[in-house]
């Protein structure tokens, strides 16, 4: 991966690395880390499998999509919850299947663990 530090690119300050066709640019003094590496990796592989330019294509039709939305556009896009949510798991990419943002265009409603029950876990500590 090539990392080009500079302060022109990404033109907001609000983003630390911007990443165009496989090229990495980031501000001077953010920090590169494996998990920010990790994550742009995951764009990359991203726009690989959609041959680069229909990549930004979507995400910017996206973007303009989820302008509408509740909540910030940028993290909602498919492209980012999938960055996003595996940038801290570095054997992602290894195991990654292709077109997996596919299954971050909606997103999600986390189900809520239920609580084991008291009667249960009464008996969990009964020794034979
Ligand atoms: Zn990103």
């Amino acid at each position: 991966m090539i990392i080009v530090r500079t302060k022109y690119l990404p033109p907001s300050r609000n983003y630390s690395a911007i990443n165009l066709f496989g090229v990495f640019f980031v501000h001077p003094d953010v920090a590169v880390t494996k998990r920010l590496i990790n994550h742009e990796s995951i764009h990359t592989a991203q726009m690989r499998e959609m041959l680069y330019l229909p990549f930004y294509i979507i995400y910017i039709i996206e973007w303009f999509i989820k302008l509408f939305f509740k909540g910030n556009a940028y993290s909602n896009l498919s492209f980012e919850r999938e960055a996003y949510k595996n940038e801290g798991n570095y054997n992602y990419l290894k195991q990654r299947k292709h077109y997996a943002w596919v299954k971050y265009i909606r997103k999600k409603k986390i189900a809520k663990k239920p609580k084991p029950r008291k009667r249960f876990r009464r008996y969990i500590n009964i020794k034979k």
